[in-house]
């Protein structure tokens, strides 16, 4: 790994004062991330500015109207089982216990975890093939090499690297707020529009600007939230990631949808709702699964499975069907 230098934060206007006027300066929480990407040369900062001692930023708390504030510092394992989140938002929770492992879940922070980037191999691996992501206009190697786990939406030639958190998928199902502090003041971001699509500058992630840092999440009262369930389908039980998953959070009126959220991990460069099924499968019964499997239908018609991954266009519809009944059944 290249040599750089460690300093604390200790007051977060000089945090992001110094981390905007510096291209080389990183901040760094769990590091859970950005470690294994410096130690693949994937990302090169000299200067490591250490957030962790600045102060409230680690609230878990359920605010008087029904909010819900996740502070950027609060550990996966921390929120995952807090009691007002397993209770109110069951997907949330597991969304996060499904990811990493236990060590790595008590180190990683809330906004660290959706800063992720890929875990597409030619991106990491860095081995002189063409990737956009790490060396912008070099090409990509996956368009047309090994996909399998690549996305089946929203992709562009320049990339088609899918988002590896778990966390942001139901964040986006739940329409999360991001809370950014900056240079220029704060502002808030909806999550679904914090991720962004590869287009020509898949070497961006997200609309995060130099100089500005995630303060916070706030996600607010949903009656879908109680009753939601967040499924990872992988290639191994643990300590992987998606192949393709699914957020469900259903409000029902007895066997009926009332309303219902849906967003899938694993198929595109952002967490990706399905408001086309969301909208169809408003009113049907839980119990009619033709009618079920067409209403989640609507959201795949204009699916792009790439020459290694056409199996997920169907994997995914199975994925967001069992998600939804297993949502539904909890109430
Ligand atoms: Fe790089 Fe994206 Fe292509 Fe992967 S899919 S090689 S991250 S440009």
């Amino acid at each position: 790994m290249h040599p750089f230098a460690v300093s604390r934060a200790a007051d977060a206007r000089d945090a992001i004062v110094t981390q905007g006027n510096d291209p080389s300066v990183a901040f760094i929480a769990g590091g859970t991330d950005l470690v294994g990407l410096m130690k693949d040369g994937a990302a090169t900062p000299l200067h490591l500015l250490d957030i962790n001692a600045l102060p409230d930023m680690a609230a878990i708390e359920i605010r008087s109207d029904g909010t819900l504030q996740l502070g950027a510092l609060a550990r996966m394992s921390d929120v995952a089982a807090h009691p007002a989140v397993r209770r109110g938002y069951p997907m949330l929770s597991e969304s996060l216990l499904f990811a990493a492992s236990g060590q790595l879940r008590n180190m990683a922070s809330m906004g660290g975890n959706i800063m992720q980037r890929t875990r597409c191999a030619y991106f990491r691996d860095g081995d002189g093939l063409p990737c956009n992501k790490r060396t912008p206009g070099s090409g990509c190697a996956a368009v047309r090499g090994l996909n399998r786990t690549h996305a089946i939406f929203g992709w562009s030639e320049s990339c088609v690297a899918t988002h590896p958190s778990d966390l942001a998928v139901a964040l986006t199902a739940l329409d999360a707020i991001v809370q950014v502090r900056g240079v220029a003041g704060d502002r808030e971001i909806p999550f679904q529009r914090f991720h962004r699509l590869p287009g020509n500058a898949p070497e961006t992630d997200n609309v995060l600007g130099r100089g500005e840092l995630i303060v916070g999440i706030q996600i607010p009262p949903r009656p879908e939230a109680r009753t939601s369930h967040y499924l990872k389908v992988r290639d191994r039980q643990s300590y992987e990631f998606a192949l393709v998953s699914t957020a469900a959070a259903v409000a029902i009126n007895g066997n009926r949808i009332r309303s219902v959220r849906l967003a899938m991990g694993g198929v595109a460069h952002k967490p990706w709702r399905l408001h086309e099924a969301e909208a169809a499968l408003s009113g049907a019964s839980l119990d009619d699964e033709m009618s079920l499997k067409a209403a989640i239908a609507r959201s795949f018609i204009n699916a792009r499975p790439l020459a290694h991954n056409a199996f997920k266009v169907e994997l995914a519809q199975r994925c967001v069907l069992r998600a939804l009944r297993t949502a539904g059944a909890r109430t």
